[in-house]
């Protein structure tokens, strides 16, 4: 055995509908020696992605579920504290997929670890906005929504890594662009943080009329992240010709149905001019991984994209900051701080 102990955070039972105490487990286990060939890797910043929960359910999404027992899938900066690969020295930063753990162990030859290129920017910023999220929002937005200069784009969950790099993207490409977001903080940040052009708070009621009076044009680009009651107001005022990203919907994400879930693919599909939509994933375009997190962390350093995050200290607190993230309780990138 090694010096170190493991904490790490497993799936106990699948949880029905919310998060419930005992769904998801704090566990220790002592880390064990390295073989030839392996790296152990030190996580510092820890992932808090909507894309678990669904992983948490007993059913095939476009991945395997999390089995019982296992760690919860997600993504990390981490440092290398041991290497006996060529691969890797001691001392490397890296993103990795260590799952909700403080010490992982991968093969020298993974796929999906990167080195961090030092660019000043914040080592979390390369799980948000110059992260994956931050690579969902450029390309999900650049080669599935194709705007043009001009037309009007809305996105939802605005104020999140991935609406904020949709945002300021379509901004810089001459856009209208409207957010939508949950709460008047959170919609004052889009606008005058982020330089939206407006901003629709969908719990204050009133969603139809706001979001109309903040679309005179109609909608050329909806780019899709909750689902129900935004995407059923944004279907009333799409142009023709328009396009819709589906790139998630959490606010399906905790239905202890799923097979109920009025998704966007029915809510679009069908109108009677249904938007050209499709679902994708960030993972289509890993072959430009390292492009694009550098285009996105150089736009971070130099203060072209803005954001928020929310830091949750130590593993003990990410169950709680998760479950709160799909309620939206978090402001902006949604992170967990587990050593320096
Ligand atoms: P966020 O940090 O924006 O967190 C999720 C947000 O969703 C919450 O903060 C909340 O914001 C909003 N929300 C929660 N419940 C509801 C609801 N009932 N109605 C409307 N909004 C709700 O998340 P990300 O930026 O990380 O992710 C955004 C989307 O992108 C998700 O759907 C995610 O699954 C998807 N995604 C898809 C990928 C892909 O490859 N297809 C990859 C990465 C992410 P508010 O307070 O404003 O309501």
């Amino acid at each position: 055995m090694s010096a170190y102990t493991n904490r790490k955070i497993i799936l106990q039972r699948r949880p029905q509908g919310e998060i419930r105490d005992g769904d998801l487990v704090l566990t220790e286990a002592p880390v064990r020696e390295l073989r030839d060939g392996e790296v152990l890797i030190r996580t510092l910043w820890l992932s808090l992605d909507p894309y678990m929960r669904p992983r948490m359910n007993d059913a095939k999404g476009y991945m395997d579920p999390i089995g019982i027992g296992e760690v919860i899938v997600g993504e990390s900066v981490g440092r290398v504290i041991e290497s006996k690969s060529p691969n890797y020295a001691e001392g490397d930063l890296v993103t990795c997929y260590s799952g909700w753990q403080e010490y992982c162990i991968i093969p020298g030859d993974a796929p999906m670890v990167y080195k961090i290129q030092p660019r000043g920017i914040p080592l979390q910023a390369y799980l948000g906005v110059a992260g994956m999220p931050g690579r969902t929002g450029y390309c999900g937005l650049v080669y599935v929504g194709k705007p043009k200069a001009g037309e009007t784009v809305v996105v939802s969950a605005a104020s999140g890594p991935v609406g904020t790099v949709v945002g300021q993207t379509a901004k810089q490409l001459g856009c209208r662009v409207v957010g939508v977001a949950g709460g008047e903080e959170k919609c004052r940040f889009v606008v005058e943080e982020l330089g939206f052009d407006a901003c629709v708070d969908y719990k204050a009621g009133n969603l139809e009329a706001n979001l109309a009076a903040a679309c005179p044009n109609g909608i050329d680009v909806y780019f899709e992240n909750v689902g129900g009651d935004v995407s059923r107001a944004v279907a009333r005022l799409l142009n023709p010709g328009s396009r819709v990203p589906i790139c998630g919907y959490v606010s399906a994400y905790n239905a202890e149905d799923a097979s109920k879930v009025e998704t966007p693919f029915h809510i679009f599909g069908k109108l009677e001019n249904p938007p050209e939509h499709r679902f994708f994933l960030v993972t289509e375009w890993q072959d430009q991984h390292q492009e694009i997190t550098a285009l996105l962390a150089e736009q971070v350093a130099s203060g072209n994209i803005k954001y928020r995050e929310t830091v949750a200290e130590g593993l003990d607190n990410a169950i709680e900051a998760f479950k709160g993230m799909l309620k939206g309780r978090n402001f902006g990138k949604q992170l967990v701080h587990i050593a320096d």
